[in-house]
């Protein structure tokens, strides 16, 4: 075995004061630089701003938030801060409601968008001897591009599957002796049921070893069954097209959190209603502002995702803070009869209970005027002809989701491979409630 170096570059193992003053440096840099796109030029006029008042990084809190409808509303390119032929490539997302979000890039850009994934893939042992597979869809969705390329730069030899044909994607594991994989959490338990199908002991037969999995909310929980199934260590990936996509946060070795890599973004975490930070430790909107785009920088966007910085150093020895799971997207949370209540929450819960596979599907509706929510979970084969243990593990699986959600939810037990499987990201909430 080689040995290499443990850090992919200088800045994974900055000081805070490094990485503060680099901050610095770059953000006043950013903040020039957006005065070329014209939407943060009237967006500092309007707020009678100069670049020249941001003179630390508290005075971040200056500048006004950016908004994704403020993407939507300059789509497709009216956030752009260099002209259009120094891009060479674009990613949108389609939003469900009007007009989709477009996000340039430089050819600066993709490189600084493969370090951060390259980094990301070595932070947790990815090396060049061994084979990376991903399964993620190509094109637009970022998770597809993003680890490729990433993947390349640490010189891994990598199996551009893409999503879908889970036999396909067994035999490539075998075929090539594929060591790390990438796929969303609710793939990964579905390559798991597949090859409990056709007799394959991922343990036995394949040299699986690492999975990197994120694009989605999932419990520590969906993790550690994740790691059982398949005998694979998996880290936590997180990203968003709207900072190029995966490559901003991710796990280290101790997983415990993932860093977030504050050479590449400022961090904030704010109360949503207030917009005001919170304080140390709590849960909030993840704000992010960009320090080393060309094409599009942002500045302070406000990302949706709740989450909170973790207090404390990590043994691992990276300065970079470490943000917890994600808690889900505010525009994610469920209101039902007056109560907050996000997914994630119910998933918690579920996954606890072994003698449920992975995948369940909450439905809201309205019942006689009332909001009603029904659970929808899928058994492992265990116990499916024992009608009343059945019933009592149904009992008992409400029960834990009404102490949790503070609402009862009807609870059906269903077999397996019943509920609807998406080659993308899992659908997890269908809300059929009449809006008024
Ligand atoms: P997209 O821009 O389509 O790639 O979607 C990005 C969104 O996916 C983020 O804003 C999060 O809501 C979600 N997401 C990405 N990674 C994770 C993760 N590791 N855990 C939870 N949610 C995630
Ligand atoms: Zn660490």
């Amino acid at each position: 075995m080689m040995s290499y170096q443990k850090f992919f570059n200088p800045e994974e193992s900055y000081s805070r004061s490094e990485i503060e003053a680099l901050q610095l440096e770059r953000l006043q840099a950013t903040v020039k630089h957006c005065m070329d796109s014209p939407f943060y030029q009237e967006r500092f006029r309007k707020a009678g701003l100069s670049p020249s008042d941001i003179r630390t990084l508290d005075d971040l809190r200056k500048i006004p938030f950016t908004t994704k409808q403020d993407l939507r509303d300059t789509y497709p390119f009216g956030m752009a801060a260099v002209p259009l032929d120094q891009c060479v490539r674009l990613h949108s997302s389609s939003g469900t409601t009007g007009n989709p979000t477009v996000i340039l890039h430089t050819q600066k850009d993709l490189e600084e968008w493969a370090n951060a994934v390259a980094r990301c893939l070595w932070m947790v042992g990815c090396r060049p001897e061994d084979v990376f597979q991903n399964t993620s869809g190509y094109g637009m969705f970022t998770g597809g591009l993003g680890f490729q390329y990433g993947a390349e730069k640490v010189g891994m030899l990598t199996v551009p599957a893409a999503a879908g044909n889970t036999l396909r994607q067994l035999k490539f594991f075998t075929d090539f002796g594929t060591t790390v994989v990438h796929a969303i959490p609710s793939y990964a338990a579905r390559i798991y049921e597949v090859m409990c199908e056709k007799g394959i002991d991922p343990r036995r037969d394949t040299r699986l070893r690492t999975l990197v999995i994120g694009a989605e909310p999932h419990s520590e929980d969906t993790r550690k069954r994740i790691e059982n199934m398949l005998g694979v260590k998996a880290y936590n990936s997180f990203g968003m097209s709207e900072m190029c996509g995966p490559g901003v946060a991710f796990e280290c070795p101790e997983q415990n959190g993932m860093h977030i890599w504050e050479d590449y973004y400022i961090v904030e975490i704010v109360d949503p209603d207030t917009l005001e930070p919170v304080p140390d430790g709590e849960v909030g909107e993840l704000v992010l502002t960009t320090l080393k785009r060309e094409a599009m920088p942002l500045l302070r966007y406000r990302t949706r995702d709740l989450t909170r910085i973790l207090p404390g150093e990590c043994p691992c020895g990276r300065h970079h803070i470490r943000l917890d799971r994600m808690k889900g997207r505010s525009d994610d949370m469920i209101i039902l009869k007056g109560v907050n209540i996000f997914p994630i929450q119910i998933e918690t819960i579920l996954m606890q209970f072994q003698e449920l596979a992975s995948d369940y599907l909450i439905t809201l509706e309205t019942v006689d005027g009332n909001d009603a929510m029904t659970v929808d979970v899928e058994m492992k084969d265990l116990f499916i002809d024992d009608y009343s243990k059945l019933q009592a593990l149904s009992r008992e699986i409400t029960r834990q989701l009404r102490d949790e959600i503070l609402i009862t939810p009807r609870v059906r037990l269903v077999p397996k491979n019943t509920l609807p499987k998406s080659e993308g990201k899992a659908v997890r909430v269908v809300d059929t409630r009449k809006k008024y």
